[in-house]
């Protein structure tokens, strides 16, 4: 019988839901980069960890991503015509990006340049059907 050692096991939320179109993906490597870099410099969390308030926050926010009906036609969140988050997470998703977004550039620039062409496309009317 073979034993897979849990350490090496990834759970569901790191490897996404097999249909997630690339977009998605990228919108939570940017979702993940700007929380990290927030709560590092707010909560002194070590690199690459995050504090219990903000996990919870990501978690949020990559699940909303995963039941955008927009999915990979979405526009930013920030100019989202329903904006999906319930109130208290978006109030924390303004605080996290106002502070993180003008750092994106000079820590994460490829996604920080990949956000600001996202930020031009016209938000969309309709909901996309999901695979
Ligand atoms: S705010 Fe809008 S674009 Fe962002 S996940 Fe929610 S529905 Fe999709």
């Amino acid at each position: 019988m073979l034993i897979l050692p849990i350490t090496h096991m990834k759970t569901l939320s790191e490897v996404g839901p097999l249909s997630e179109h690339p977009r998605i993906t990228r919108e939570k490597k940017t979702i993940d980069a700007m929380v990290h870099i927030y709560c590092k410099d707010h909560h002194d969390t070590q690199k690459g960890e995050l504090c219990p308030e903000c996990s919870k926050f990501m978690d949020y926010a990559k699940m909303r991503l995963d039941k955008c009906p927009f999915q990979e036609k979405k526009n930013t969140c920030g100019k989202c015509l329903i904006h999906c988050y319930q109130s208290p997470m978006k109030e924390q998703a303004k605080v996290v990006m106002r502070y993180s977004g003008p750092r994106m550039l000079t820590r994460h620039p490829g996604l920080a340049m990949h956000h600001v062409v996202d930020g031009f496309r016209k938000p969309p009317k309709k909901a996309v059907k999901k695979q």
